[in-house]
């Protein structure tokens, strides 16, 4: 078979690298891609936000199958071209991507489908939202309604500091993503995150996960993409998983279906979790970035079998077996971020680090200079390692960060201390 991936970066390398364990795959390219991609797979340069492009491509690569990784392609509606030229494609239709692309759209199917989520008020003018607040009392959390990179989430302790991200969001500063805002009962729990695969009407679990948000230890400090993530998440039981199943994802999946557009691809619940009970934070209609690179070494091969079978609607035919193992990853970045960060400094000892089913560093922001492998972006890299236990994992990721030789780089080195301790 051969097979495109749309992205470039860990999640992407951590797909391309399930990808070719399984003999199935003939031929993969990744578009762009990365230097760590490049080691094992073509990459091609392509506007993957461009439909037509994307098609034209696929035409001219004799592409059987295209795994879509980021969001920006699925809100722009690249599956759908792709998946009405006649190709094979895992992602959700751009209607099935507003779960993810608008916060008011995922709490209205909430409502239809009585899933647990957090009580809300969807307003588009300023003086009605305040006036909610005010109601409410605080803590409360305000949120622009579309896609701001993860920015658009103000956790307000006062009424006073959510009337002041009220007018902020208003006032343009989060562009047409804050034209309407989503006001939330704050939520207390542990958060976790739960990923299924869907294929219209089939839900298949695939893993659970916790990411660390914040670029300081102790998980303090500014927010960032994710700075390291562990699987499976200790808070996600399987009697929590069940009940996540049972009342937000197949009732999800249901009211989409209902309204013809049957979600397709991977599901990735962001929940938050007291006492046994799970309630929806977020959707997002993707894998996520860094916690595809813990599912995927645990997964191995058998991530592509999965990932077909949702695309072509057989997903009651087969189920995901994997070790009862952890895996853990150690996001390295480059100093300055997530502030102003230099690009185009060397990171040796790559080649010293082992590359197995238990061990892979799996490249976010890099490049190629000259045969050196060069820092490109923020998160550059994205050091794996499973085990038998989580401490295992931790061991063997943090040995391999001790091989690097990136002075210009910075890790957490207490990634998974909640489920370590
Ligand atoms: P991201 O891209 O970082 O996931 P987002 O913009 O999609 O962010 P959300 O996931 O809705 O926004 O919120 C970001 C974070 O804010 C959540 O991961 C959670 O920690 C916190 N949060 C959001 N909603 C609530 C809530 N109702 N109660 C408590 N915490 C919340």
């Amino acid at each position: 078979m051969n097979i495109l991936i749309l992205g470039g970066g860990g999640r992407e390398h951590a797909l391309a690298w399930a990808v070719m364990q399984n003999p199935k795959c003939d031929k993969l390219i990744v578009a762009p891609g990365n230097a760590g991609i490049a080691q094992i797979a073509e990459c091609a340069s392509l506007d993957i936000e461009n439909g037509a492009a994307v098609v034209n491509f696929c035409e001219a690569n004799a592409i059987e199958f295209i795994i879509i990784g980021p969001e920006a392609p699925l809100a722009a509606g690249v599956g759908d071209r792709l998946h009405d030229a006649g190709f094979l494609v895992f992602g959700p239709s751009q209607a099935a991507a507003q779960l993810e692309a608008s916060k008011s759209f995922t709490k209205e199917i909430c409502d239809a489908a009585n899933a647990p989520t957090a009580a809300y008020g969807h307003f588009s003018e300023p003086q009605a939202a305040k006036d909610y607040v005010t109601a409410q009392g605080a803590p409360i959390v305000v949120k622009a309604d579309g896609l701001a990179a993860g920015k658009g989430v103000i956790i307000a302790q006062t009424v006073d500091e959510a009337h002041a991200a009220i007018d902020e969001m208003f006032g343009g500063s989060f562009g047409s993503a804050g034209a309407e805002v989503v006001i939330e009962e704050f939520m207390d729990g542990e958060e976790a995150s739960f990923f299924v695969l869907c294929d219209g009407q089939t839900a298949l679990p695939v893993g659970t996960a916790q990411d660390h948000k914040r670029v300081g230890e102790g998980d303090t400090g500014p927010n960032t993409g994710g700075m390291g993530a562990y699987s499976p998440a200790p808070v996600l039981t399987d009697a929590v998983a069940e009940k996540a199943l049972e009342e937000i994802i197949r009732p999800t999946l249901r009211v989409m279906a209902e309204r013809e557009m049957p979600y397709q691809g991977v599901l990735y619940a962001g929940l938050m979790i007291k006492d046994g009970q799970p309630r929806l934070v977020e959707y997002n209609v993707r894998f996520g970035d860094p916690e595809c690179q813990v599912l995927m070494l645990r997964l191995g091969a058998q991530a592509l079998d999965l990932m077909q079978a949702a695309a072509e609607e057989r997903l009651h035919q087969v189920e995901a077996n994997w070790a009862d193992d952890h895996a853990l990853t150690v996001v390295m970045a480059a100093e300055g971020y997530p502030g102003t960060y230099e690009k185009g400094s060397i990171i040796k000892g790559l080649d010293d680090c082992p590359e197995d089913s238990f061990h892979m560093v799996f490249h976010a922001g890099t490049g190629e200079k000259d045969g050196k492998i060069t820092a490109t972006g923020g998160r550059v890299l994205n050091v794996t390692a499973r085990g038998t236990t989580l401490r295992e994992a931790a061991d063997r990721a943090y040995a391999m960060v001790d091989r690097i030789d990136w002075p210009e780089g910075f890790c957490r080195r207490d990634i998974g201390w909640r489920a370590l301790d």
